[in-house]
């Protein structure tokens, strides 16, 4: 048997676009799946393997629309209902529904009509199994494509998206919180290749906030089998100085421009392009759109926001799909609790104001120098 890797995006990209794309996703499949021979041909891509196991874990890699474990055969007709009635034989029990799915491409004596039609009545005979085309018991899938046929049974959806590090660097900043893992999530997803920051409150917090950082950054290395280059910086000290600012109801918004702007050094020194953050419009008040402009006002490089416009049960959903949500819900204490009244509408003049009682811009220098630099 044989992994057939589906994907779609990929497809329509120019010649030389695609075969970079391609190559990257073989790159990737290999280091998910170890050592498995690869080939590739008629825009799809083939895994020498004969595990379900591998099939799952392949639908997972980026850039992957869907997988299936597939018998491959000669698609002469007479050979290719034999087969499909074989296949039929180990799938189909006698009080089973079923139904034959049959698509071609390429040229051939025969339609996948006829197909369906004489292979569905030898089936029908041989085991006694009713057709159901509307809700079948057993689906069973015909490939022809030129002189091979494939037959498989099930089709496992894949992680879309394109695949993983073909749209080069962008820091992600992550708390570990539910949010910041998904929206470093779909960042890569989307082919971006994200360096893990995280601002550490310690000594303001206990040990457990780090820790469910640093687990929630593990899973995600687990999903593109490479440890995330990340960063860990003592916020603490600095955080201290920021809840003295007299301007006490902007106390959100100057902790987010800090660590905006701690991230925008880190990404000039890894020349990444972009920032990822894991805000979603109007969840929290640091999320207002006047106070996300004016965060953003703080640095000059693009904030990209995955989940801006997402529900947050629609991002627990996929926190738990990736396996992040149960260490985002461990007990931890992220930050101090936001002031009693947090502004919904600050201005950027409002917030500069503010700063001016602190050295932002040295203090966000300092902590990008003393930070912890790891592979997580
Ligand atoms: P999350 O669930 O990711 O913690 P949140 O909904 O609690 O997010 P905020 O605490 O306002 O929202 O944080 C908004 C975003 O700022 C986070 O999604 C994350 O990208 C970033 N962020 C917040 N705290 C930290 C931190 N300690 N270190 C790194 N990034 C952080
Ligand atoms: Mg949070």
């Amino acid at each position: 048997m044989v992994i057939i890797i589906r994907y779609d995006e990929i497809g329509l990209k120019s010649k030389p676009v695609r075969a970079r794309m391609e190559k990257a996703l073989i790159q990737h499949l290999k280091r998910v799946l170890g050592d498995v021979r690869i080939t590739k041909e008629y825009g799809r891509i083939f895994v020498h393997s004969d595990s379900r196991d591998d099939t799952e874990k392949a639908a997972k890699v980026f850039g992957v629309a869907s997988t299936s474990l597939v018998v491959q055969v000669d698609s002469e007709l007479e050979n290719l209902i034999g087969k499909i009635l074989e296949y039929a034989r180990t799938r189909i029990s006698g009080d089973e529904s079923f139904a034959l799915r049959v698509r071609r491409n390429g040229n051939h004596s025969y339609s996948s009509i006829e197909v369906a039609r004489i292979a569905g009545a030898e089936v029908v005979r041989e085991t006694n199994a009713k057709v159901n085309l509307t809700n079948p018991d057993v689906e069973i899938h015909v490939e022809i494509r030129e002189d091979k046929a494939y037959i498989f049974d099930e089709i496992i959806s894949g992680a879309g998206g394109l695949p993983y590090s073909t749209q080069g660097k962008a820091i992600s900043l992550v708390s570990g919180g539910i949010d910041s893992p998904v929206s470093t999530y779909m960042a890569m997803r989307r082919g971006i290749k994200p360096i893990c920051v995280f601002m550490n409150p310690s000594p303001l917090v206990d040990k457990r906030t780090e820790d469910r950082a640093l687990e929630t950054i593990k899973v995600l290395s687990g999903l593109v089998g490479e440890d995330l280059k990340t960063y860990f910086v003592p916020y603490g000290e600095v955080l201290m100085e920021l809840i003295k600012v007299k301007d006490s109801a902007l106390g959100c918004v100057l902790c987010k421009r800090m660590m905006y702007r701690t991230a925008e050094i880190i990404a000039e020194k890894e020349r990444a392009k972009a920032i990822v953050t894991g805000e979603s419009l109007g969840q929290v008040a640091s999320q207002t759109l006047d106070n996300l402009a004016t965060i953003s006002k703080a640095i000059s490089i693009p904030v990209l926001r995955p989940l801006i416009s997402m529900d947050k049960n629609e991002i627990i959903k996929i926190a738990r799909k990736i396996g992040t949500y149960e260490i985002s819900i461990m007990p931890a204490n992220c930050c101090l609790g936001p002031p009693l009244k947090p502004s919904t509408s600050a201005t950027p003049e409002r917030a500069e104001k503010a700063e001016n009682e602190i050295e932002v811009e040295r203090l966000a220098e300092e902590m990008a120098e003393k930070a912890r630099v790891f592979y997580a």
